[in-house]
């Protein structure tokens, strides 16, 4: 079976505001040359191009979808903040949270790539395709159900888990966040429930500054359902990957998925603009090995990966290739033209040794997650 490639121009054409990186221009913040917010559609566009460049968009399924339908987003928004939300993109744009600014058009924007993400994995449940990735823009995964912020305006992964639920496609799922960030919307969402865990990998206190602590783990029913491996900055290939080994790989088999959703953004690679770690494209590929290994012996294989940051417009094309060459097996390979340089910058066993030791701290959380399935 085939890997799906789900991806729409049209989320290409949602914009954001006049922002220096992450600054608001005026005052003392002078507009940049090239403009605008670090998700611009550059990032995706460009790791698109790379795809049709090396000849993989060819092996891959190309699909669109049709936007996320009202009901599909009332299953997580309230109604109230999706009438402001289309209220505002219809009268020309605006900001709704923080670092959101989005132009006219923006809720149709974000419709379609919520869409992108629920029909990836409506036909990875159906048995349409054997795994799917979708190129999601607008990301999701800080949105909370009425505040959106960091970029994501509606919470595309938990959209596309509930209309998969509604439908009676699927009970248990995870999702494994290894965007920089901490996806602190994907966790509030389920952060009661214990029918979907939710794992984030991230740089501790980037974004948000206030969440993503290793303690936070779940509340209720969903008490240890939920697991966030804050990582120093600096962190790199051989953190993730001990990481990924130690808490996500068990955690996985604990919890006995039916399906795994990857929030995946290329973020902690070490040219993003909006990080300090230092993983690199092999990085990305072999935590997609990993977490494939993981699907083949909890799910059937069943995986579907969620576009989510990732803001080096030079090096994002590059990882998203690495990943999706994994993720299809195929044998067409694009070198990482930075990973000798990335292999030399990378942190000293000792450092490495430290982090390690966080980890195994973190991994001892694991004994109190309730084994299931
Ligand atoms: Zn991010």
């Amino acid at each position: 079976m085939a890997t799906g490639f789900f991806w729409d121009e049209r989320c290409f054409w949602h914009s954001g505001g006049d922002y220096a990186l992450t600054l608001p221009v005026g005052d003392y913040v002078q507009p940049l040359a090239a403009g605008g917010l670090p998700e611009s559609p550059e990032t995706k566009r460009r790791l698109k191009n790379l795809l049709d460049v090396s000849g993989l968009a060819a092996e891959l399924e190309m699909r669109s979808a049709a936007p996320a339908t009202r009901g599909d987003l009332e299953r997580v928004h309230p109604a109230a903040y999706l009438d402001r939300f289309k209220a505002m993109s219809d009268a020309g744009g605006g900001e709704l949270g923080l670092r959101t600014p989005f132009g006219k058009g923006g809720y149709e924007a974000a419709a379609l790539s919520a869409g992108l993400a629920k029909e990836a994995l409506r036909a990875v449940l159906a048995g349409e395709l054997q795994n799917a990735y979708a190129l999601s823009r607008p990301p999701g995964h800080h949105c909370l159900p009425d505040w959106p912020n960091g970029f994501c305006l509606l919470a595309n992964i938990a959209i596309a888990i509930e209309a998969a639920r509604a439908a009676g496609m699927v009970g248990r799922v995870a999702v494994v966040d290894w965007d920089v960030h901490h996806g602190n919307g994907t966790e509030a969402i389920f952060y009661d429930r214990d029918d979907v865990l939710t794992v984030s990998l991230h740089q501790a206190r980037n974004y948000p500054l206030d969440s993503g602590d290793a303690g936070d783990r779940g509340t209720g029913a969903g008490l240890g359902f939920n697991l966030n491996v804050p990582l120093p900055p600096g962190a790199g290939h051989q953190a993730y990957l001990e990481a990924m080994r130690r808490i996500v790989l068990p955690a996985l088999d604990r919890f006995a998925p039916e399906v795994i959703v990857v929030a995946c953004g290329y973020d902690a690679a070490a040219f993003d603009p909006l990080s300090r770690m230092m993983a690199s494209a092999e990085t990305f590929r072999e935590m997609t090995r990993q977490v494939m290994g993981a699907a083949e012996k909890l799910c059937g294989g069943r995986l579907v990966l969620v576009h989510e940051g990732g803001y080096s417009e030079a090096y994002v094309p590059f990882c998203g290739h690495a990943v999706l060459e994994q993720l299809s097996g195929s044998a067409i390979h694009v070198p990482d033209p930075m990973a000798e340089t990335l292999r030399a910058r990378q942190p000293d066993s000792r450092f490495d040794g430290f982090v390690t030791g966080l980890i195994g701290e973190m991994a001892e959380n694991l004994a109190d997650m309730p084994a299931s399935g």
